[in-house]
């Protein structure tokens, strides 16, 4: 099996190869993300100028700095490779759950693998002012492989690892309230700066992703490509055209 590593960190995230090294057991490893961070980017793509594709072996593993975007990475990684069966994403430095899901590149990432038809996993963990402790995360994320590596209808998977794992849920999205906020300050030259904050607000719903991570657990959400709201459509269908 051919297992692309990717993140939104960056190729020199220590997240990257903490990964790698899981992902080595599983398969053929090879290394391809961002020049620089790309984190919060979301799924964009660089379509306004070419894109770099420099080997940079990182310890022994195979490894490409691309001066691009999380996507950017996997598509150009994929075909420079001429395929893979499995994208990896992360481990990111910093959850990626409910809401967040919408701007983060780790999970961008996993999502443009499914886009090329392949399978992708995003791999995320909280951040205090401490460095992860990778070695404790290892033996988690070789459980979620080894539980998802055979389950080839699970296309696109978001899992978030706690430091201290108690086992594994499946969960939902949470899509609970979350307060975006602007938090002005002053450069040094007194001009208005601003600082986009997201503050998640109340609590987690049982089941959810969230719920599921605060409480401990390892949270695994398969996730779709199709955003549409297929409840909103069945009712929209039903309503007659002249009551519009
Ligand atoms: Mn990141």
């Amino acid at each position: 099996m051919r297992i692309l590593v990717s993140n939104d960190d960056g190729i020199y995230s220590p997240g990257i190869v903490a990964l790698a090294e899981v992902a080595r057991r599983f398969g053929e490893v090879r290394i391809v993300a961002p020049d620089v961070e790309q984190s919060s980017m979301g799924h964009a793509i660089t379509a306004s100028r070419p894109l770099g594709y420099r080997r940079t072996p990182i310890g022994d593993f195979e490894a490409y700095r691309v001066n691009g975007t999380p996507a950017d990475c996997v598509a150009l990684g994929v075909d420079q490779w001429g395929g893979a069966d499995l994208v990896l994403s992360g481990i990111n430095l910093g959850t990626n759950l409910g809401t967040e899901i919408w701007h983060s590149g780790t999970v961008a990432a996993a999502k443009q693998a499914t886009i090329l038809g392949l399978r992708g996993i995003a791999f995320s963990t909280a951040v205090d002012d401490q460095e992860p402790e990778f070695g404790r995360l290892r033996p988690q994320i070789e459980e979620v492989l080894q539980l998802l590596t055979p389950q080839a209808s699970l296309r696109l998977l978001n899992v978030n690892l706690p430091a201290d794992s108690r086992g594994i849920q499946w969960t939902r999205q949470s899509v609970r309230r979350y307060d975006p906020k602007m938090v002005g300050i002053k450069d040094p030259r007194g001009r208005d700066r601003f600082w986009f904050t997201v503050t998640p607000v109340g609590q987690a719903d049982p089941g959810t992703d969230r719920w599921a991570f605060e409480q401990g657990w390892i949270s695994i959400t398969p996730l779709s490509l199709d955003l549409t709201d297929h409840e909103a459509l069945q009712g929209a269908a039903k309503t007659p055209r002249d009551q519009t």
